[in-house]
This record gives structure tokens, sequence and C-alpha cells, in this order.
């Protein structure tokens, strides 16, 4: 049989060795007790940046690691075989903070926080969502006014990621509310900035393990220096660039979706019940090979967007298409893992109770199931 990852490049398929060695031996281990304890493990954003994963895909004058969307996407999936919410704690420091501000940040910006970032000395926020504004970016209700050289920031947002932990925050404001989503930009907010705090700190369902707050801004006022990007234009460049979270979505589901589909393999060959293991009823077997099936079908359309991004080639098709594959699958295996477990995956020390709490959140983030399908749709000229 070929093997399935034939096209990974000798320092990929070593990429993912030495990954699968750091996750087993780091995160697998703490995974429970950080869900359990609705807190992340912040050390491990300067043993990540030690090893150069928070730098990958970024240049090396600015302290990155270099390397290809297909090697991030390898990163993402072992980081979530570990734990979604260590996952997506990394990825919304990686892939949103610190992408905005290396693709539009000023010089002196860049500078000043991308490099102690990739070390994983310093902790990075997104902070899009508001009480009005989810699917609907053109919603966002937090406005930046200019006032001589600052801008005064007003508003609060909800759902942000590393926002209890975060040193720095890149907020989408408005900035010409009349535009809506043509009158967003970008700034970067420093957790002590006089005028911002952290409103409530959010419990969750899953990915408990990455920490959530409410994010207030009061006449919080910034140098103009601190916009990142174009004014009014700043979001949508953000969106048209950084668009790997769809490939992200799609490798943290196939992650979290092969977490489950090991311990269901192991469990159909251990758990035996009249006179034999289950994994010998062709029910769970049949239910056990599909699982597999979904998982290779889902990692493929992933790597086929990152291979296609990173032959410099338009791949939004191929992203949404991933995205959502991979994550309404990784919630179909994950269910099917609960119940081929019985009751042992029901138990709070189980594994597979984390990862169907975990698995339903990668169909809403990025572009929820929804709008993937009216993008799909849209791209076959519908
Ligand atoms: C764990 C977690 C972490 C998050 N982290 C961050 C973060 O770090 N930063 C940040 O800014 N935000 C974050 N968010 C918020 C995230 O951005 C929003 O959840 C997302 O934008 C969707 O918005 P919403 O949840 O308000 O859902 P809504 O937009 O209210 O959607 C609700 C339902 O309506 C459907 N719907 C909406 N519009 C349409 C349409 N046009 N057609 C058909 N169906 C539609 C959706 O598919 C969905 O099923 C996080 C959310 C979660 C759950």
């Amino acid at each position: 049989m070929a093997e399935p990852d034939f096209y990974l490049s000798d320092e990929q398929r070593e990429l993912q060795r030495t990954l699968r060695e750091f996750v087993a031996k780091e995160i697998t281990p703490i995974a429970a007790k950080y869900d359990t304890e609705e807190r992340y493990p912040v050390e491990l954003f300067s043993k990540l940046g030690e090893l150069g994963y928070l730098g990958l895909r970024f240049p090396e004058e600015i302290g990155g690691s270099g390397g290809s969307n297909l090697d991030y996407a390898i990163l993402c999936e072992e980081l979530a075989f570990g734990s979604a919410g260590i996952a997506l704690g990394v990825y919304v420091h990686v892939a949103l903070a610190c992408a905005a501000l290396e693709a539009f940040g000023s010089e002196s910006l860049k500078k000043e926080w991308l490099p102690p970032a990739l070390r994983g000395e310093r902790i990075g926020a997104w902070a899009f969502a508001e009480a009005g504004a989810g699917s609907d970016a053109g919603s966002v209700a937090t406005r930046a006014v200019v006032d001589g050289d600052s801008y005064v920031i007003n508003g609060s947002k909800l759902f942000i990621t590393n926002g209890p932990i975060a040193d720095f925050i890149i907020v989408v404001a408005s900035t010409a509310p009349e535009q809506r989503l043509k009158g967003l930009s970008l700034f970067l907010v420093e957790h002590d900035r006089p005028g911002f705090r952290v409103a409530s700190v959010l419990s969750k369902l899953g990915v408990r393990a990455s920490e959530m707050a409410e994010l207030v801004f009061e006449d919080c006022r910034v140098p103009r220096e601190n916009l990142i990007g174009r004014q009014d234009r700043g979001f949508l460049d953000a969106l048209r660039t950084l668009t790997l979270g769809r490939i992200a979505s799609a490798a943290f589901a196939t992650g979290v979706a092969r977490a489950a589909f090991e311990a269901t393999l192991a469990h159909a060959e251990e758990r035996v019940q009249f006179g034999q293991p289950i994994g010998s009823f062709q029910a769970v077997r049949f239910g056990i090979a599909d699982m597999a099936v979904q998982i290779e079908a889902a990692r493929l359309l992933c790597h086929r967007a990152a291979i296609v991004a990173d032959r410099g080639l338009t791949h939004g098709r191929e992203a949404n298409m991933a995205k959502l594959f991979a994550t309404e699958a990784c919630t179909k295996i994950v269910e099917r893992a609960l119940h081929y477990h019985g009751a042992a995956g029901f138990m709070s020390e189980s594994p597979i109770q984390r990862f169907y709490r975990d698995c339903k959140v990668f169909e809403l983030g990025e572009g929820s199931s929804e709008l993937q399908r009216d993008m799909i749709a849209r791209e076959l000229g519908l």
C-alpha cells in the first residue's frame, strides 16, 4: 500500500516525526489537566518558540524559521492531536496576531513585537467578534476615531481567545462606520494601555485549555503608528491575505479526528463483549473503516489546499472545501468514537468526552459550514 503522505519531503516527514515526539511528551500528558482547569499552559509558548515551531512560515530576518503552508498544516494537525485547546491558543497567536503584524505592521512595530512573539515570550490575540458581529463582519461597532496623533478606541469584543493572557491584541475597529466592511481597520493594543481591560473571563464547552475573554476599550488612546495596514481597508486586506485559517481549521479537525480514531481502534481490540473483541463485530468494523477513510480524505483535502497555496495560486475554493469536509467529518468521527467506547467514553477521565466537546467549534469558527457552502456555491457560479 502506498504511503498516505507520499508527497511529503524528507524534511516534512522529519518535522512530523519530531512534532509527534514533542506532542507525546509535552502536550498529551497535560491536556486533560488544563482542560479541567480551563487554563492555558503559558510556558508552552516559549518551548514551541525555542524549537522554531512558532516561527514557521515567518521570514528568518525577523526571527522566523521559514517553511511552507504545508509545514504549518502538519504543525496544526499534530498540536490538535494532543490538545485542540492548546492548538487554538497557538493558532490565534501565530496565524492571526503575528501574521497580521508581519504582513501589514510598520517596521518599528514588527521590530518591537515580532521577534519576542515568535520566541513565545509575548502572546498575541485577535479581537474581531462582538456581541453584534459574528458571521457578519460588517456589523463591527467598536469605533476608532483620529484625535491628533492618536486613535481613540471605544467598544467591546467578545469570545476573544488568549484575551486573558495576551500581551498584545490586534483589534478590528471601524474607522468609517457608513462603509461597514470597507471601513474596518486594525490596531495593535498593548495589554497595559490605559482604557483597555479584560472585562470577564469566559467559560466554555470545549477547547477549554484555551483561555477566552470579553475585552473592553474605553477611550483607549493608541499612537497612530499602532495602525496596522491601511486605514479603512486593514480588515479586508487581512481577510484576503491571511487565508491560512481555513487550512488550519481543516488540519485541527484532522488532528482531533485522528486522536479519536486511534483511541477507538485500540478500544475495539481490547474491549471484549460476547466473548470477543468488539472490533470483530461487523457493525463496529465498518464504522472504524469509515473513520479511517474520512481522516485520510480530510488530510488530503487539507494538504492539497496548502500545496496550492504554497505554489502561489488562488486557493480559496480548495481551502473552503477542505475546511467544510474535515470539520464535519471530525464531528461525525468523534460521535462514532464516543459511541464505540460506550459508557467508558462518557466518563470525565476519558479523552473521548473531551474530543466530543472540542470538535464542534471547528464547524463554527473561521466561517461556519453554511458560509463555506455559500462560498463554494459562489465559486461554482451560483
Ligand atoms: C472557541 C471559540 C474561540 C473564538 N475565538 C475568537 C477569537 O480569538 N477572536 C475573535 O474575533 N472571535 C473568536 N471567536 C468568535 C468567532 O469569530 C465567531 O464565533 C464566528 O465569527 C461566528 O459568529 P457567531 O458565533 O456570532 O455566530 P453567528 O454569526 O451568530 O451565526 C449563528 C448561526 O447562523 C448561521 N449563519 C450566519 N449567517 C449566515 C448566512 N449568511 N447564511 C446561513 N447561515 C448563517 C451560522 O452558520 C451559525 O450556524 C471564537 C469563537 C469560539 C466558539
